[in-house]
C-alpha cells in the first residue's frame, strides 16, 4: 500500500489567505473591525442577498445568539433533529429552552415533517432544521407546518453554504440562519460563524449580544457576551468567499463521479437528492448494511489508504449531555442512520485518480464480504 492517504476532509488554505492575514497583522488592528464589516456584507451579497448578516467567533455562538436574539428562552421548546452535530441541540439548551428531538426522513437525513408535527406542544416556539451534509431540509413541508402552527424556523446551515431549494438560497428561509466557518466546512475563517437575519431587530440584538450589550462603547444596554470575530479570521473568510463557488462545483462534480462509479455496487445506497434541491456535498454519505459499515470503514483505511467518516455515530438524544431532554425517546430512523452512514471523501482537492481509488476500494471491500 504505497499510494498516499486520501483524507475524508481537507481544508484548502492558499497564499491569498496568508497574504490577507499578514495585511491585517501589519495594520496593527486585529480585533473586530473593518475586515469583519466587509466580510459580513460580502457574505450576505454572496449567499443571501438582502439579509443583514452578523459575524461571530463560531457557528455554535451564532446559533446560541440567534436564539437569544429571536427571543427564545426558558419555558420554550425548539424542535431539533437528533441526527446532527451536538451543537444544534446544545444551542437550544444554552438559550435556556428545551430541545425536543424529532426523527428524520430516511432519504435526506433531515427532519421528518410528520415527526415534527407530532412533537409540537403549546410550548413549542420554533423548529431548528439542519441542512445536513449540504442537502437542504424539506423546506416546503416544514414551512407549511411552521405557518400552520405559528412557529419560527431557525436554520442550521452550518454545512450548506450555497445550497438551495426551488431556487431559494439556504440562509434566506428562517428567522435566522447560522453558517459555520470551521476548517472542515465548505469554506473557513479558521473558526467562525455567520448569521443571516430576517429582521433588523434580530440583527441588532445579535450585535448587542456579541459585544457586551454595547452599540455605543461603554453604553451597555443589555448583558452580553464577547463572541466577536477577529479581523484576522474575517480576512481569511473574505478570500475563501471568492473561491467557494468553484469548490462547490468541484464537490458536485466529484459526487457525480462517485455516483457513477458506485451505482452498480451491491450493498450500498448513494446519496439521494430531492428534485427541488441543490446539494453542495459537505459530505457524500452512503448507506451500508450495519453489519458491514465498520468493516468497510476499517478496510478502506487499512487496505486502500482511504479515509472516511461516520457523521454521526451517537444520536444526540442518547448523548450523556443531552439525554435528559429525551427520556425514553425512540427515534428509529435516527438510530438506523447512525448505524448505516459512511461519508466518503468528496472534497475539492481530490484528483480523478483519488476518486478512482475511493470507488475501487469500496467496490473491493464490499464484494470481498459478499
Ligand atoms: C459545525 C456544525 C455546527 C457548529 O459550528 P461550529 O462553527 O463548529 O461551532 C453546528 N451544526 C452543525 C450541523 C455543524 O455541522
Amino acid at each position: 500500500m504505497s499510494a498516499e492517504f486520501i483524507p475524508a476532509a481537507k481544508p484548502i488554505i492558499g497564499d491569498e489567505e496568508r497574504e490577507a492575514v499578514d495585511r491585517v497583522l501589519r495594520s496593527g488592528m486585529v480585533a473586530q473591525g473593518p475586515e469583519v464589516a466587509a466580510f459580513e456584507s460580502e457574505f450576505a451579497d454572496h449567499f443571501v442577498q438582502g439579509r443583514e448578516t452578523v459575524a461571530v467567533n463560531s457557528g455554535t455562538s451564532g446559533q446560541h445568539l440567534g436564539l437569544l436574539a429571536a427571543g427564545v428562552g426558558a419555558g420554550d421548546e425548539v424542535i431539533v433533529p437528533s441526527f446532527t452535530f451536538a451543537a444544534t441541540g446544545n444551542s437550544v439548551a444554552l438559550s435556556g429552552a428545551t430541545p425536543v428531538f424529532a426523527d428524520i426522513d430516511p432519504q435526506t437525513f433531515t427532519l421528518d415533517p410528520v415527526a415534527v408535527e407530532a412533537a409540537i406542544t403549546p410550548n413549542t416556539k420554533g423548529i431548528m432544521p439542519v441542512h445536513l451534509y449540504g442537502h437542504p431540509f424539506l423546506v416546503d413541508q416544514i414551512e407549511d407546518i411552521a405557518k400552520k402552527h405559528n412557529l419560527a424556523i431557525y436554520e442550521d446551515a452550518a454545512q450548506a453554504h450555497g445550497a438551495s431549494w426551488s431556487g431559494r438560497s439556504v440562509g434566506s428561509i428562517g428567522d435566522f440562519a447560522m453558517f459555520s466557518l470551521y476548517p472542515t466546512k465548505n469554506m473557513t475563517s479558521g473558526e467562525g460563524g455567520m448569521v443571516t437575519c430576517a429582521t433588523p431587530e434580530i440583527a441588532r440584538n445579535m450585535r448587542l449580544l456579541r459585544n457586551q450589550g454595547m452599540e455605543t462603547q461603554y453604553a451597555n444596554e443589555i448583558v452580553g457576551f464577547n463572541m466577536r470575530m477577529t479581523d484576522i479570521h474575517a480576512a481569511i473568510g473574505r478570500v475563501q468567499l471568492t473561491k467557494v463557488d468553484a469548490w462547490t462545483r468541484q464537490r458536485q462534480a466529484n459526487a457525480a463521479v462517485l455516483n457513477d462509479g458506485l451505482a452498480g455496487v451491491a450493498g450500498l445506497t448513494t446519496p439521494y437528492v430531492a428534485p427541488e434541491a441543490v446539494h453542495v456535498y459537505h459530505q457524500y454519505t452512503i448507506r451500508v448494511d450495519p453489519t458491514e459499515r465498520d468493516r468497510l470503514r476499517e478496510a478502506l483505511k487499512a487496505e486502500h489508504n482511504v479515509g472516511s467518516g461516520v457523521y454521526y455515530p451517537i444520536p444526540n438524544h442518547r448523548l450523556p449531555s443531552l439525554e435528559k431532554y429525551a427520556p425514553g425517546l425512540d427515534l428509529p430512523e435516527t438510530e438506523r442512520a447512525a448505524k448505516e452512514v459512511l461519508a466518503l471523501p468528496v472534497h475539492p482537492s481530490l484528483t480523478a485518480a483519488d476518486l478512482d481509488r475511493v470507488i475501487a476500494g469500496v467496490t473491493a471491500v464490499l464484494s470481498a464480504g459478499a
